[in-house]
Parts: C-alpha cells; sequence; structure tokens
C-alpha cells in the first residue's frame, strides 16, 4: 500500500494541480526520507525548477524537472502526498515540503518509510536499483498470458509471492494480488509451476480487471491511503478477499480463510480457490 492504482490517482490528481508550475522553496523536514542524493545538493538542485509533468513507474510517483531531472516517490506502506495554500502550515507527519507558486505540496509518511529520490537521465544511483529492474505492469498491453508463463516457468515458490514480485508484476501489491487470485479461482498457496494453461489466462484477465477497476474506483482506503485531496478511494467497497477473513464469501458463503505466504497476510476463500 499504495499500490499502482492509488499511485495512479494520485498522479492523475496531482497532474493538473502542480503541472507548470516552479519549485521555489524546498523544506526538508525529515531528513532521512531523502535517499539520493544528500539533503542539501538535493534541495540545491530543484530550486528554480519546474515541473514539467507527473507521471508514474509501478507504484513510483515521478515529477519530470526541466534539466530531465526526475523526482521519484516511492509511497512504501503510508506515504501520501497533499496539495495545500501557500498560508498552511505542513501537516502533522509531512516529511519534506516543496513550496510552488501558488500552492504547496507535501510528502506526508507517518511511518518515515517512504523514500525520495533526484535522478537524471544518465544517473542510476545503486539505491534505486529496483526502479530499473521492473517487469511489466498488468495494464500494459505486453502483460499478456504468454509473458506471464515465461516469467513464472519452472518457479516452484508460491504464486501470490511471484505476484508481489516487482520484476514480474509491476505496480502489484498484497490487495489486488489477493483479489486476482480470488477471481481467477487459484489458490495462494499453489507452486507457480503447477498452474494450468487455461489458468493463467484467467489469471492474467483477474490482474489487468482488478487493476483497471481500482483505478476508475480512485484506490483503496483501508489504511493509511487517501486522495491529494484527503478523500478516501472507492474500491474498499468491491473487496472479495482482502481484509475480509472470517466473513463469509461473496460467492459461495464459505469463511475466508487467512494465511502468511513469505510473511505477508494473504486471504483466500478456500472452496472458491484451487
Ligand atoms: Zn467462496
Amino acid at each position: 500500500m499504495p499500490e499502482l492504482p492509488e499511485v495512479e490517482t494520485i498522479t492523475r490528481e496531482l497532474r493538473p494541480k502542480i503541472r507548470g508550475r516552479m519549485i521555489t522553496d524546498c523544506v526538508i523536514i525529515r531528513q532521512d526520507v531523502i535517499a539520493h542524493p544528500k539533503p542539501a545538493q538535493f534541495c540545491k538542485a530543484i530550486v528554480g525548477e519546474k515541473i514539467i509533468n507527473v507521471s508514474r513507474k509501478a507504484k513510483y510517483l515521478i515529477l519530470e524537472l526541466g534539466n530531465k531531472k526526475r523526482l521519484v516517490f516511492h509511497l512504501r506502506l503510508s506515504g501520501t502526498i497533499a496539495v495545500i495554500p501557500l498560508d498552511l502550515e505542513p501537516q502533522k507527519f509531512s516529511r519534506l515540503v516543496l513550496v510552488l507558486n501558488d500552492c504547496q505540496l507535501l510528502f506526508n509518511e507517518p511511518r518515515v518509510l517512504g523514500r525520495v529520490y533526484l535522478i537524471s537521465s544518465k544517473e542510476r544511483p545503486p539505491i534505486l536499483k529496483g526502479f530499473y529492474k521492473l517487469g511489466c505492469e498488468p495494464i500494459s498491453d505486453d502483460f499478456t498470458t504468454d509473458y506471464l508463463k515465461a516469467r513464472l516457468k519452472n518457479r516452484k515458490a508460491r504464486i501470490k509471492s511471484l505476484l508481489l514480485d516487482q520484476n514480474i508484476c509491476a505496480g502489484m501489491g498484497n490487495i489486488y494480488s489477493d483479489e486476482a487470485l480470488f477471481r481467477a479461482g487459484i489458490r495462494p498457496l499453489r507452486r507457480a509451476n503447477r498452474i494450468t494453461n487455461k489458468e493463467l489466462e484467467k489469471l492474467t484477465k483477474a490482474l489487468r480487471d482488478v487493476i483497471a477497476e481500482g483505478i476508475s474506483n480512485f484506490g483503496t482506503s483501508v489504511s493509511d491511503y487517501t486522495r491529494t485531496d484527503g478523500k478516501n478511494g472507492n474500491f474498499q467497497n468491491f473487496l472479495c478477499v482482502y481484509g475480509r477473513e472470517g466473513e463469509p464469501c461473496k460467492k459461495c458463503g464459505t469463511k475466508i480463510a487467512l494465511k502468511k505466504i513469505g510473511n505477508r497476510g494473504t486471504r483466500y476463500c478456500p472452496k472458491c480457490q484451487h
């Protein structure tokens, strides 16, 4: 959390609010959220730069600046972005403030796990390694059954763990992977190499559908995630398994089970998923 649909929602809402604005000041409230370069260099490098565009790659939010520099936000578990008027004070968990011409962008992160990176076009800082190794996103045209089949071939790990692997399913996280496996009727504990072609076809479609529906519902608000105006997303109202352990399955009435897989809480229906 937040996963691809939440970061996509933030990107879409942020773009019209900040595109074309200039960064006039940078206030780092918690030094450790600035992962690259050093905090002092970070501010110097971005003040005076214009925000050309707002984009997204997997779960990373990107502010594209002049000089081909990019500000990359990794929101991790609880990072959110808020845009507030110039005359308001930062909020309780604000870790970084970017002052723009006519508003302020706040990076709020209660758990201080989220990070911000400033990279230039040629630079590939090792600390941001995962960003350069991302696989296909489930909503991209390249994410086909053949793609998934090739990536899962000979893999004995449990399917749930591999769906969370950003080299395979970029942007995927715990919520949408549980939901996709439910829709595809596949038990999250299954070994990836034992999943049939027919099931892989269903899974490809399910992954694509849950991500697309998550986006059209402005994301899922179950813990810290809010939209840039502080409102909740809407997809939590459509979840079939995530957060529903012990409750009846919406299809068959069986109690939804909860198991730890690779240290991640995983929910599934013991009857509908095989
Ligand atoms: Zn069921």
